[in-house]
C-alpha cells in the first residue's frame, strides 16, 4: 500500500463510500477506504434506483454498465391483495426523464462500484479488513482508530485531513457523536427478501405492488435478465407483513417462506403465480422495517457521517441507495469548490440533513405504496366493481407526486442543480 496520506479517508466501502470515492476522485481529491469486511461477499438481494442516483451515477460515467448488469424499469403498478388492478404509471425514460430507473441486484452494483474504483483509484484504493472503533481529531488531521476485521486485534490509527463515515446503519461514528441516540424505532413489521429465477411477468420491466403489510404486501421487479439464455430473468421480491417481536438488524439474516406465506397462498393471477415464485427462491431474508430519528447534526470539525451512517432510514420507496449516492456526490462538489475544507462539511451537512430528514419521516407515511391502504379503507378490503368509485384517477397521480417531490425526483427537481433541491 502507497504511504501518502489521502485527502479523505473514508470509512466503509458500501454504495455509498465507493460512490463518493469515485466523485472525489472526478473532482482531483485524493481519499483512500477502509473496509470492515476482509473480502467483499455478493451479499443482499434486489434494490431500485431512482432517477436522481442515476443522473449522480451516469455522470460517473457509470450508466452503461448499470444497464449491462440491471434492469431499466418501465413502469409501476399497484394491485389489490385481490389482484385488481388499482393504477398504472411509467417510470423512468417512459416517464419523460433524461435518465432511466435502474432495478438491480444489491451486488451487481456493488461489484460496478468496486471495480470502477480500483481501475480509477488503483488497487490499493480501498483497504479491507479494517473495522472503525472509534474516531477522534486534533488541528490538522482527523484520527481514525480500526481493528483487524479478521482477527479483532487493534491497528495503528490512520490520519488523513478529513475522515466520512459511510459505515451504515450500524456507524461507530454516528454512535460516538450521538451516544444519547435512541434506540432504532421499529414499526411492526418486517420485510422478507427473495430472488427466485423465473419467467418475465408483464412488461418484462414492471414493478408490482400489492396488498398492504396489515395483510401482506408484496413488491416485486426483475433485476437481472435473460440469465439463462432463454430470456428467464431473475426476480427480486420484498414481503411486508406486521410482526409483534424483538427484531434483529441485519441484512444477512435468513428466513424461510413457510414466516409469511399463508397470507399469500390465494394469489395466483393471471400476470403473476405469486406463491410459486415466492416458494422458489434461492435464499431468504429478513429485514425489520427499523429507522431513527433525524440527527441534530453530522459534521464534528473533521469528521462528518454520509449514507446509511447518517440517516438510517426505512428501506422503503427506492431512497436508502439513492439518499447515499447523492450525498455522496453533493459533498464531493464541495470539496472540490470550496477552498475551506471545514466550511464545506458544514454547508454539505446544511444541505443535505433537511433534506434526507424528510425522506426518513416520509417512508414512515406516504411511501410509494400507501395508496393500496387507502384503497384497502375505502372498499373495507373487498373487491371493487370500477376503480374510478373508489379514488379518481387525478388523486391517484397526487399521491405518486406527493412522494417523488418529498425525495427530490418530481421531474421539475431533476431541472434544478443537485444542491438546490
Ligand atoms: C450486506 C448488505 C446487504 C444489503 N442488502 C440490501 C438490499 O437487499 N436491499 C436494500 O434496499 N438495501 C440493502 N442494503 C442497504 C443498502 O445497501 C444501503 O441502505 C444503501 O446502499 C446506503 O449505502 P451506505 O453506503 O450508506 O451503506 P451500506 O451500503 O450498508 O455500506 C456500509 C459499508 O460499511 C461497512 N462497515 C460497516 N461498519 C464498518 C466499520 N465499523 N468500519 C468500516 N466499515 C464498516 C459495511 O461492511 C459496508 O460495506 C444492504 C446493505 C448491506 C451492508
Amino acid at each position: 500500500m502507497t504511504d501518502t496520506t489521502p485527502e479523505v479517508l473514508i470509512i466503509g466501502a458500501g454504495i455509498g463510500g465507493l460512490t463518493f470515492a469515485l466523485a472525489l476522485h472526478r473532482a482531483g481529491i485524493s481519499c483512500r477506504l477502509y473496509e470492515a469486511a476482509p473480502e467483499f461477499k455478493p451479499l443482499g438481494v434486489g434494490l431500485n434506483l431512482l432517477p436522481h442516483a442515476i443522473r449522480d451515477l451516469a455522470e460517473l460515467g457509470l450508466l452503461d454498465q448499470l444497464l449491462a448488469k440491471g434492469i431499466a424499469t418501465r413502469e409501476y403498478c399497484f394491485y389489490t391483495k385481490h389482484g385488481q388492478l388499482v393504477y398504472e404509471e411509467p417510470r423512468g425514460r417512459q416517464a419523460g426523464y433524461d435518465v432511466p430507473q435502474v432495478s438491480i441486484h444489491r451486488a451487481d452494483l456493488h461489484d460496478v462500484l468496486v471495480g470502477a474504483v480500483r481501475e480509477r483509484l488503483g488497487d490499493d484504493a480501498i483497504v479491507m479488513g479494517r473495522k472503525c472503533v472509534a474516531v477522534d481529531q486534533d488541528d490538522d488531521s482527523a484520527i481514525i482508530s480500526f481493528l483487524d476485521g479478521s482477527t479483532g486485534q487493534p491497528l495503528p490509527p490512520v490520519r488523513a485531513p478529513i475522515a466520512v463515515a459511510c459505515d451504515g446503519v450500524h456507524s461507530a461514528a454516528r454512535k460516538q457523536f450521538h451516544p444519547e441516540e435512541a434506540k432504532p424505532r421499529y414499526q411492526g413489521t418486517t420485510q422478507y427478501r427473495g430472488a427466485t429465477r423465473w419467467t418475465p411477468f408483464k412488461t418484462g420491466a414492471s414493478m408490482a405492488y400489492v396488498g398492504t403489510y396489515e395483510t401482506g404486501k408484496l413488491i416485486t421487479y426483475p433485476v437481472r435478465d435473460n440469465i439463462d439464455g432463454k430470456g428467464g430473468q431473475l426476480i427480486n421480491w420484498v414481503i411486508e407483513v406486521a410482526r409483534d417481536d424483538e427484531p434483529t438488524r441485519d441484512w444477512n439474516r435468513q428466513s424461510r417462506a413457510e414466516e409469511f406465506i399463508d397470507g399469500f397462498e390465494h394469489a395466483t393471477f393471471d400476470w403473476l403465480d405469486i406463491p410459486a415464485m415466492l416458494r422458489g427462491a434461492d435464499v431468504i431474508l429478513e429485514y425489520p422495517m427499523l429507522d431513527q430519528d433525524p440527527l441534530s447534526f453530522w459534521t464534528v470539525g473533521r469528521i462528518t457521517l454520509l449514507g446509511d451512517a447518517a440517516h438510517p432510514m426505512m428501506p422503503r420507496g427506492s431512497n436508502g441507495a439513492a439518499q447515499a449516492i447523492i450525498d455522496a456526490n453533493t459533498l464531493a462538489e464541495l470539496l472540490e469548490k470550496r477552498s475551506d475544507r471545514l466550511e464545506a462539511l458544514k454547508e454539505y451537512e446544511a444541505i443535505r440533513l433537511g433534506a434526507t430528514s424528510k425522506v426518513v419521516l416520509a417512508n414512515r407515511e406516504v411511501a410509494p405504496d400507501a395508496i393500496l391502504r387507502v384503497i384497502e379503507e375505502r372498499t373495507g378490503g373487498k373487491r371493487f366493481d370500477r376503480i374510478e368509485d373508489v379514488i379518481s384517477h387525478d388523486e391517484l397521480v397526487a399521491w405518486q407526486e406527493r412522494y417523488r417531490k418529498v425525495a427530490g425526483f418530481s421531474t421539475e427537481d431533476m431541472k434544478k442543480p443537485r444542491q438546490l433541491v
